[in-house]
């Protein structure tokens, strides 16, 4: 066998786990294995952690997926969110009236705000750095004579472990190695949306828009586009600008960004209610635009192949529309860090026959447990857009029937039983693991 240039992994007899990316999934999924006692390594391209962005949300899906991963990564989170000025998300007709015309509860201090800087760097305290390796780019997955992976990089350095789970995000190079590149499924594609994030002053927001409006989380609905602003610290506004364009995208450099500039976003709005254009003056001239790309019109047809899988936004990237990719993200890493639980346990059984199977199981069940739900997200998100921008024909503009289209939405997102989802993903591990006969009982 060839003796890599540079092993991470040197051959103990421990179940050993790569996570490849180190954005919300990935540092999730490392901290629950962590809390588990499950061993794994970390690798990210990147020099250091870190989010692009302004703010993130989590709804209450999603916290409470935080707290069944790790309880302290909650309290991270808890640490850095804004509390709500009240529990209610409310939907504004920005373009004629400026006027309320549905609003949604949150839960007590639900869905809040932080921004996403304060919330990885809460939990990259959390994380034995030991265990991460920076600046590994990932490009290709090699499986061993004996059912071990070795992972290649970039650097031509090597990893090695008895999984792989790609968190690698939209435009997964991961992905791409289970579905082939020439995979439509392999990359994302654009839904002709793009938007303008940025975090403004909150004494400029409060000023503009009353105390109120810049206490809570409030949507602007509109023809073609809308706005969507919330509180992400005592000093700052998150303000997120979404419009809808029929031209392609196109970089030269294949890349989701571009420069942008104010007056773009105000040309967008420029028939709106002057309170939403209020809010576009509060933000710089010179902004960064973001491509909206999702995996909708070519959807990965499963997530894991043998002893690698994909989670994320790697497996299932959705627009930002319902607020909810990132709380996805973290279910996936909460069933994972269970079921790779499981599978370190049944490595460690005497007379257990080799874990190399029950690795493979255990993520063709993670696949099953995940997948309708996710892509179910990726679907519905487009069509929230459109619910947002006006643009469904039942509904129009008509708020008692957007919020009854809005509602089932986010409450099936909302009301999700976690506890199911992984007693239902222990017991179909137990049943593969009987059926194939590969444990012994003690
Ligand atoms: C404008 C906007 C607003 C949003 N708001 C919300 C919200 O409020 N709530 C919510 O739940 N979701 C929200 N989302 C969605 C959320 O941001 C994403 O679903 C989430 O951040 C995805 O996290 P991830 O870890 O799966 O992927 P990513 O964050 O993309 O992380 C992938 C990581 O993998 C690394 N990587 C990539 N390729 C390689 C490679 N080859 N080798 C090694 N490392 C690699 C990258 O450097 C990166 O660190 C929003 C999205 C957008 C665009």
């Amino acid at each position: 066998m060839l003796t890599p240039p540079f092993s991470d992994v040197s051959r103990s007899p421990r179940f050993h786990v790569a996570i490849i990316g180190g954005g919300i999934t990935g540092v999730t999924l490392a901290l629950g294995l962590q809390a588990r006692g499950v061993s794994y390594t970390l690798y990210e391209r990147a020099p250091c952690f870190k989010e692009i962005g302004a703010g993130v949300g989590f709804s209450p899906n999603a916290e409470a997926a935080l707290k069944a991963v790790d309880p302290e990564i909650h309290a991270a989170y808890k640490r850095v969110a804004m509390p709500n000025g009240e529990d209610w998300f409310q939907w504004v007709d920005g373009y004629s009236s400026d006027e309320v015309g549905y609003k949604l509860y949150l839960g007590e201090q639900g869905f809040q705000g932080c921004r996403r800087s304060d919330f990885i760097d809460e939990l990259a305290e959390l994380m034995p750095m030991k265990n991460v390796r920076f600046g590994r780019v990932v490009e290709r997955v090699e499986e061993l004579a004996d059912g071990m992976m070795r992972i290649h990089f970039g650097d031509g350095t090597v990893g090695e472990a008895d999984v792989v789970i790609g968190c690698d995000g939209i435009r997964s190079r991961v992905r791409q190695l289970i579905l082939g590149d020439d995979n439509p499924a392999s990359h994302p594609s654009y839904t002709k949306q793009f938007c303008f994030r940025g975090l403004v002053p909150m004494d400029k927001a409060r000023k503009t828009l009353s105390e109120y409006r810049a206490s809570t989380r409030f949507m602007y609905n509109g023809p073609g586009a809308h706005a969507i602003t919330y509180p992400v610290s005592p000093e700052l506004l998150n303000v997120l600008l979404v419009i809808s364009d029929s031209n392609p995208w196109s970089t030269t450099d294949g890349r989701h960004t571009a420069r942008g500039r104010k007056k773009e976003a105000l040309e967008a709005f420029k028939n709106w209610h002057s309170s939403v254009r209020a809010i576009i003056d509060l933000m710089p001239d010179d902004m960064d635009k973001w491509a909206i790309f999702d995996m909708l019109e070519h959807p990965a047809p499963f997530y894991s192949k043998g002893a690698v899988c994909i989670a994320g936004d790697a497996a299932h990237a959705t627009g930002p529309h319902l607020g909810a990719g990132a709380g996805f993200g973290i279910e996936d890493a909460l069933v994972l860090s269970e079921l790779l639980e499981a599978v370190d346990r049944a490595a460690r059984m005497k007379g257990g026959k080799p874990r190399a199977q029950i690795c493979r199981d255990a993520l063709s069940v993670y696949n099953d447990v995940r997948y309708e739900r996710t892509q179910w997200l990726v679907g519905r998100t487009r069509e929230a857009c459109d619910l947002f921008q006006w643009r469904d024909k039942d509904v129009g503009k008509d708020f008692e029937k957007f919020g009854k289209e809005i509602t089932w939405r986010f409450h099936q997102i909302w009301e999700y039983d976690l506890d199911k989802m992984v007693e239902d993903a222990i017991q179909g591990l137990n049943s593969k693991v009987k059926s194939n006969g590969l444990l012994t009982p003690d």
